[in-house]
């Protein structure tokens, strides 16, 4: 972190000191698991479920730390001592980011794809300025303050994931660190539960849009009506991207290569060029153009844009991970999550890569969550779908997933080809008793339904 005193953390966070000098600096990283504290550090306790981060605040003043953020006085302890700890690391993040007026906040919120979207960011504007960016989907109240306090005075680009449970959490996020460009991705059904209804995400995440800064761009999906209406919401420029031929930002001729990775012409800023993306999936497409409309804004060229998403590669586990075992069987792992979009997008990948190595394909899919009442009908439409697109055999797993294989079944009049079964085991035990050499198998579900054991267990199978 950039040096502070614990004077100005005090004050930003309306802390109270005790056992602290006021001019004691913290120069090293803000932490919460106290295994993780550096000399000249500081370290925040939680009080948390199991554990209780306020028996630890000795053993890191032992381990050299500054001082630590706690709720109550710890003797013989530096402490910072606030009403809630969370507040506090937000304050304190807030503080760091006002304090390096040369850094350029890029913000993205979604319901898919902004893990897979901000890891193209971080690695196109990487060449061109130190850039930060969240390990994984470090994207709520604590992971994204955690991530803002890596920035320093080096520090160019903040790529940071912004996720949302409630209207008034991205308004949250947004205080700690003001984008100069906001993006929505999309508005689909994720925690819409908590949420309510779909407007009301919409509204959630249009508050991204809300909080872009003078002179910044608000980058929105041209596909998706409820995010382009949010152009409505800000007063700063707006940079579209989609399929349409309206949008700024746009793929045409999307063709996927022999590993089912898509290729495009991307047209961004009055040009067009040639991109191989690297990663597998035609819905990673939309997830490019997104990218590249924040990159352009952050001043990067068409040419270095097109340079980027030709290199860029996947950074997060269990997305359309391709492994082929000893024995011939090629596994496509994506049991990380799973909507309609990109089970289509990753069938239309699977049958790709069958095709190119004349291979048997398969489908085991599972339960796609939150989709409400459309569930059946989402369910049962990617049944038929496999069947058009002339996947070979289809193993449907667990209660909710039944409706794949009864689509697949009235589509295609299937006999053996389509299976269904109630768990994960029965479904190892059946691909163990009839995949041949040279199949390729994909596994994808929602993540509660566990999947990426029985996809774990096929890669270790051989
Ligand atoms: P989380 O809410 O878990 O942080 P996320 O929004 O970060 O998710 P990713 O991790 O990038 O999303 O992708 C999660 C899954 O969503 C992928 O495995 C894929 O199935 C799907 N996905 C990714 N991009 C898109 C997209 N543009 N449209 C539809 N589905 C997508
Ligand atoms: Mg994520």
């Amino acid at each position: 972190m950039i040096p502070v005193s614990c004077g100005q953390i005090a004050e930003a966070v309306g802390g109270e000191l005790f056992g602290v000098d006021p001019a004691a600096v913290v120069d090293a990283a803000v932490v919460i698991d106290s295994r993780k504290v550096e000399p000249g550090g500081l370290f925040v306790a939680f009080d948390g479920e199991n554990v209780d981060g306020h028996d630890y605040v000795a053993a890191v003043t032992a381990a050299g730390a500054t001082a630590s953020i706690t709720t109550r006085a710890i003797a013989g302890s530096p402490c910072i001592v606030v009403p809630n700890a969370q507040t506090a690391l937000g304050e304190l993040a807030r503080l760091v980011i006002s304090q390096l007026p040369n850094l350029t906040v890029v913000g993205l919120t979604g319901s898919q794809g902004k893990t897979s979207t901000k890891d193209l960011i971080a690695q196109l504007l990487a060449p061109y300025g130190e850039t930060v960016a969240p390990y994984g989907s470090f994207n709520n109240e604590l992971g994204h303050p955690l991530t803002a306090l890596q920035t320093n005075e080096q520090t160019r680009f903040l790529v940071a994931e912004m996720g949302a449970r409630h209207v008034g959490d991205i308004t949250y996020l947004c205080r700690i660190t003001p984008p100069k460009i906001g993006m929505v991705l999309n508005v689909g059904h994720s925690h819409i539960g908590e949420f309510g209804s779909r407007d009301a995400i919409a509204q959630g995440k249009g508050e991204l849009i809300e909080a872009v800064l003078p002179g910044g761009t608000a980058i929105l999906n041209a596909d998706d009506p409820r995010v382009a209406a949010m152009t409505a919401r800000t007063k700063e420029s707006v940079v579209t991207f989609g399929e349409g031929p309206d949008a700024d930002v746009r793929a045409t001729d999307v063709v996927l290569d022999a590993d089912g990775r898509p290729g495009f012409t991307l047209h961004v800023g009055g040009t067009e060029h040639a991109v191989q993306l690297q990663l597998v999936g035609e819905h990673q497409v939309p997830n490019a153009l997104a990218a590249a409309a924040a990159v352009q804004a952050a001043g990067l060229t068409p040419e270095q844009i097109a340079a980027g998403l030709n290199t860029a590669s996947t950074k997060s586990k269990w997305r359309m991970e391709v492994t082929e075992r000893a024995d011939g069987v090629t596994v496509i792992n994506d049991a990380y999550n799973a909507n309609p979009d990109s089970v289509r997008a990753a069938l239309k990948a699977l049958v790709a890569i069958g095709r190119a190595r004349g291979a048997r394909t398969w489908a085991v899919l599972g339960p796609m969550g939150e989709l409400g009442d459309t569930s059946l009908e989402e369910h049962d439409g990617i049944g038929r779908l496999a069947v058009r697109l002339d996947v070979n055999r289809l193993v449907a797993v667990g209660e909710a997933a039944r409706p794949i294989h009864l689509g697949a079944s009235l589509e295609g009049s299937w006999g053996n080809e389509s299976a269904y079964v109630d768990s994960s085991d029965e479904a190892l035990e059946l691909l163990r008793k009839e995949l041949r050499q040279g199949d390729v198998v994909l596994v994808k579900a929602s993540r509660f339904v566990g999947l990426d054991r029985l996809a774990t267990a096929l890669i270790e199978e051989a």
